[in-house]
């Protein structure tokens, strides 16, 4: 990470430490500055208070090339970013005639007379160069001292992305000579080994690593692997993020379901449309969640038939035919219920896959032989009938989500075959 000029984000105002205001203005700039090639190294969100936001310019300074400040320019006595700032700087702000008329003009044109508060918006020290404000009185400030780039913009995020784009942002990529962005990132999205496995077995790409960094996310049986990539200009960066991509491709395999902005349910959704194949399914423990997520996506009856909602034993015999001697010789939860589930739901749908789940979300009905967390599920089509045991450690929300996603991972990994 040579050679990138590091930014500092402050957002001033005592709502945003409250929480009453969420402060968006800092994600606006920070993207914006990534996309600039800037890297962002640090965010700080202070109150209103002079000795605070003084500490926030130093602390920018102390770290970063540019400081951009959101907020806290406005008339009143607790609007005191700029004022701060400049002290920081040692610089003084003086009246600016034109920025005085410029603001009498703005409340002759609404027809009130200029609050004598209001010059302080006018007052800026000879080094800076004021950033024009079309939407508002207050206009921002560009201050370059130091080898320390300052930006001073508005509060009200109209005001301040006007200000951002049409006069911040020019004015930094002249300036500071920005070649635009460098890095560039890919999330590769694996299910089904733990975090430990993906590691291991990435491991040769992760030895050496050309340059590039890597970050593993787990959240509820996925991993993303996500691989940012900074070479001398974005094509160099894109070429070293293909390169590692094929590798890690050619250690995992199939448990790679997606990259970037792919679901697992999405994955399944292309698949199946492209083949022109239909899904129907036969929920018991998910009661209708692997439905719902299927069906969260617009366009889904193009593919998926339906289902039925299993949940007990009397509906799973009278509505998918499931026999009640199965259920009573070897349970609802079991490897022969889960057959007779997904082959009861096929014949009724007629679909060319069905996907039937069974198992114990918990907490109770656990037993030794049958522990919380036992899902049997079975996927059937014309050519294939099999049923998968699995066993999950959550509590009952976990258990459910991971069967969900494991029976859209079995329908995936079906028809990748296929
Ligand atoms: P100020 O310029 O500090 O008086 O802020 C004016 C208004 O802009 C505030 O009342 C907030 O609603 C809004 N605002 C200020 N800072 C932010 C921020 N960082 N993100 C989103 N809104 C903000
Ligand atoms: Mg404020």
């Amino acid at each position: 990470m040579t050679g990138l000029k590091k930014a500092f984000i402050i957002a001033t105002g005592t709502e945003l430490l409250l929480g009453s205001t969420i402060d968006t203005n800092s994600d606006f700039i920070a993207r914006r500055l990534m996309e600039a090639g800037v890297k962002v190294i640090g965010r700080i969100i202070v109150g209103d208070q002079k000795e605070e936001i003084f500490a926030a310019f130093a602390l920018g300074a102390q770290l970063a090339d540019i400081i951009i400040s959101s907020g806290g320019l406005g008339p009143t006595k607790d609007d005191l970013t700029k004022e701060t700032a400049c002290e920081f700087m040692q610089v003084k702000p003086e009246v600016v005639e034109e920025e005085v008329t410029r603001i009498r003009d703005f409340f002759a044109r609404r027809h009130k007379p200029m609050p004598e508060n209001n010059i302080k918006q006018a007052m800026f020290p000879r080094e800076a160069i004021i950033l024009a404000n079309n939407s508002g009185t207050a206009p921002g400030m560009y201050l370059y001292k130091d080898q320390k780039t300052i930006i001073v913009l508005p509060g009200p995020p109209r005001e301040m992305k006007k200000m951002f784009l049409e006069e911040a942002e020019p004015l930094l990529k002249e300036k500071l000579n920005l070649t635009g962005k460098k890095a560039v990132s890919r999330v590769i999205k694996v299910f089904g080994p733990g975090e430990s496995q993906v590691e291991e077995m990435i491991k040769d790409v992760m030895d050496d690593p050309q340059g590039c960094s890597f970050a593993l996310l787990a959240s509820d049986g996925e991993i993303h692997v996500r691989i940012t990539a900074e070479g001398e200009d974005q094509q160099a960066s894109q070429r070293l993020l293909d390169g590692l991509t094929e590798k890690i491709k050619a250690d995992m395999g199939a448990y790679i379901y997606g990259y970037d902005e792919d679901a697992l349910v999405s994955v399944v959704a292309g698949l199946l449309r492209d083949k022109g194949l239909t899904l129907a399914v036969a929920e018991s423990c998910t009661g209708g969640y692997l439905s719902k997520t299927i069906t969260d996506l617009p366009g889904s009856s193009a593919y998926f038939w339906g289902g039925a909602i299993t949940y007990s034993n009397e509906a799973k015999n009278k509505l998918i035919g499931v026999n009640d001697q199965t259920i009573r010789d070897f349970g609802a939860v079991s490897e022969e219920t889960a057959r007779e589930m997904a082959a009861g739901i096929k014949k009724t749908a007629g679909s060319d896959i069905a996907i039937a789940i069974t198992g114990i979300a918990g907490p109770e009905g656990g037993t030794d032989t049958k522990p919380v967390g036992l899902v049997y599920i079975a996927l059937f089509s014309d050519e294939k009938q099999k049923v998968y045991k699995l066993h999950f450690n959550s509590h009952r929300e976990g258990n459910r989500i991971l069967a969900v996603k494991s029976a859209l991972d079995i329908v995936r990994r079906y028809l990748c075959e296929k």
